[in-house]
């Protein structure tokens, strides 16, 4: 018998409308548990790194993580995996909601979709039924229309829908794929989607999943639901509002943006606006939330509520996520009010929140610096918010100058040239990051930024404060109840860690002690893309209810799976690994290991010379970021270590051998 999970994969080739129900190999949970971590072995197995993004050998994966359907308390995650058509690598978003409980219920752990299918079609998936239907009469449909029209033809109000919009459709590099409340939005998977032509993948399921060890499980469950209760009465006191508490951040019930609105930057992440948020701005925004918010939501089995139903007069309502109430707003040098309309659209159309308003401000900054002129912007409106409305247009169809922006700035840059590059000057891996320029380079943030492959805009953040405090005392009462850590080192790092003088950054702290902490960070939310768990109760807040210590109680009562720290430790290793292995294998390098240029203003290239060679070694990389044939055969990636020797990518003393490139334009 299977625990937890269902042992079945749905097999979907549209190229020649095959569907299979196929029996998953228990071994393959016990290496990489679930969710991203058999995604991984899934495209490393079947996707060679010829493979386009847009060929129809690329494979687009849903999955639920391990623990999803179970009574976990927000364990609901939607692990949606393929090559990306902006970074040419391995793509792995997460949508939180009810669709992976659904699929589980259904009787599946994955969908997973190959080939291209001739007409526009939806997957159909109710329990043991599964059809490819016409979705022909959904072209150019928005997502959430398009959920709510399939959920009227079929006349199921339960089913769940995961849809592109038009966005998608168009094969834009920054697509979303739309699930109601959550999406799955970083790095083109709606595109992927699109060009596979499938409007939407709908489930209802109704069936039952296995737990090993119930009374032991539900045990566990109400512990985690009584820590959130303690945490929810006991905020953190010294850090900003949205960290004090637990779920992802909590935007949607904050009213105060002070902190955003004057540390992150406008407009194409160019300017600072550090005497914005005055009385006048605070009123007015509060009038517009609680006049547009109408009811604060949750996920699947979560007690938390960090989305909000939003419905902006003369619009439809929409389900609003996380930092995008923001986003739009602070590119076009605008209000909320414009922010929370455009996004509806923005939504409907299904384009990633971070991406997309980057990529509009880009476009008017190359405007109004001359590099693109009139002649691109045909008839486009003379106000800030008219042009970004002109331009998400233009975007989503591939209209005109919006065909080159929809690849993303980075490819745009480069097809635009005359000096167009300078201005994408806010990508990861070819990828839109967060909106922040900062003043001193920070060690650990600068580890995250060079070398995660996640590259959501928090990175792999979380667990360890961002910021010193300032006082001793203030540190000593943090570190009191800090039993999550994984080792009691931890305090004393953050103790010892001081806003100025010797302790603080760029030198501390330290390289090692860096190291340890991005490995940590990194460590947790790589389990929670395995197990389906949202990073808003795990690795994303302080102190959150689900850590290291709990983890393989979870996964051995849930599961069945014998686990214990270590080996949950080094299974997380294994497919993070992994994922490093597919980006190597698709050309990814050292010199792709590096944050934005200018992030920080102080930068410190010994140091940081140091923290890359000193954090490979620790990870068991080579001097090129490549895993070393005795990492892998420690982590029983024997076969990966094979096909890179095979490939010409190490030799077998772990010198690389051969430089690939990253830098194909996918079209
Ligand atoms: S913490 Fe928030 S985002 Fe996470 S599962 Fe709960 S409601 Fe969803």
């Amino acid at each position: 018998m299977r625990y937890a999970e269902t042992g079945f994969n749905l097999e979907v080739d549209l190229t020649r409308g095959n569907i299979e129900r196929v029996e998953t190999d228990p071994r393959d949970t016990e290496l990489y548990l679930g969710g991203l971590g058999t995604n991984a072995k899934i495209l490393w197995d079947r996707v060679p790194p010829e493979v386009e993004p847009f060929s129809p050998e690329n494979l687009l994966i849903f999955s639920a993580g391990l623990l999803c359907g179970t009574p976990a308390t927000g364990c609901n995650r939607t692990i949606v995996s393929t090559i990306s058509p902006q970074t040419n690598l391995m793509a792995f978003s997460m949508m939180g909601g009810f669709w992976a409980p659904e699929l589980k219920y259904a009787g599946y752990d994955k969908v997973i979709l190959r080939g291209k299918s001739p007409d526009l079609v939806y997957l159909w998936i109710n329990n043991d039924k599964v059809e490819i239907r016409d979705a022909s009469h959904l072209q150019g449909k928005g997502a959430t229309e398009t959920a709510e029209l399939i959920r009227q033809e079929l006349n199921e109000p339960k089913a769940q829908v995961a849809a592109i919009g038009l966005a998608g459709e168009n094969r834009v590099y920054f697509a979303s794929i739309e699930q109601g409340r959550s999406s799955a939005s970083r790095q083109g998977l709606g595109a992927v989607m699109g060009d596979k032509g499938v409007k939407a993948i709908v489930v209802r399921g109704t069936k039952d999943i296995n737990i090993a060890k119930p009374v032991e499980f539900l045990g566990l469950c109400n512990d985690v639901l009584e820590y959130i209760k303690f945490r929810n009465q006991n905020p953190i006191p010294g850090v900003m509002t949205i960290l004090q508490g637990l779920g992802s951040p909590q935007e949607m019930a904050t009213h105060d943006e002070k902190w955003h609105t004057e540390n992150f930057m406008w407009g194409n992440s160019r300017v600072r606006r550090r005497d914005f948020w005055t009385d006048e701005v605070k009123k007015a925004w509060t009038q517009t939330m609680d006049s547009m918010r109408t009811r604060l939501i949750s996920c699947f089995n979560c007690p938390m509520k960090c989305a909000a139903t939003i419905s902006p007069p003369g619009q439809p309502t929409y389900m609003m996520k996380c930092f995008s109430k923001l986003t739009y707003t602070m590119a076009a040098m605008s209000d909320l009010d414009f922010g929370l309309r455009i996004a509806q659209q923005a939504t409907e159309y299904g384009v990633d929140g971070f991406s997309t308003p980057q990529v509009m401000a880009f476009a008017l900054e190359l405007y109004e610096n001359g590099i693109l002129t009139d002649q691109d912007f045909p008839e486009m409106p003379a106000d800030s918010e008219g042009r970004f409305y002109w331009l998400l247009d233009k975007i989503v169809r591939r209209e005109g100058i919006g065909d080159v922006l929809a690849n993303g700035t980075y490819w745009a840059a480069k097809a635009i040239g005359n000096g167009a590059e300078a201005y994408a000057h806010n990508n990861i891996k070819k990828h839109e990051q967060l909106p922040l320029k900062l003043s001193m380079l920070n060690p650990v943030y600068f580890l995250m930024y060079a070398t995660g492959e996640k590259i959501n805009i928090t990175q792999i953040e979380g667990q360890f404060p961002q910021a010193p405090y300032p006082k001793r005392e203030h540190r000593e009462a943090f570190v009191k109840d800090w039993f999550q850590v994984p080792d009691e080192k931890f305090k004393q790092y953050f103790l010892d860690w001081e806003p100025r003088g010797e302790n603080s950054n760029p030198y501390y702290p330290t390289v090692q002690m860096s190291c340890d902490i991005v490995d940590w960070q990194e460590k947790m939310h790589y389990i929670d893309d395995a197990l389906g768990m949202c990073a808003g109760l795990s690795s994303f807040p302080l102190k959150p209810p689900y850590h290291i210590h709990n983890y393989p109680k979870f996964i051995s009562s849930g599961a069945g799976i014998d686990m214990d720290e270590d080996k949950l430790s080094q299974a997380a290793k294994r497919y993070r690994t992994l994922v490093r292995a597919i980006n190597i294998r698709r050309g990814m390098r050292r010199k792709d290991d590096k944050p934005p240029e200018n992030h920080w203003k102080k930068r410190f290239p010994e140091l940081e010379k140091e923290l890359l060679d000193t954090y490979y070694n620790f990870k068991g990389w080579n001097n090129e970021g490549i895993p070393t044939q005795a990492s892998l055969r420690d982590l029983d990636l024997n076969y990966v270590g094979e096909e890179f020797i095979q490939r010409g990518i190490l030799t077998n003393d772990d010198a690389p051998s051969k430089e690939n490139s990253a830098e194909k334009v996918q079209q």
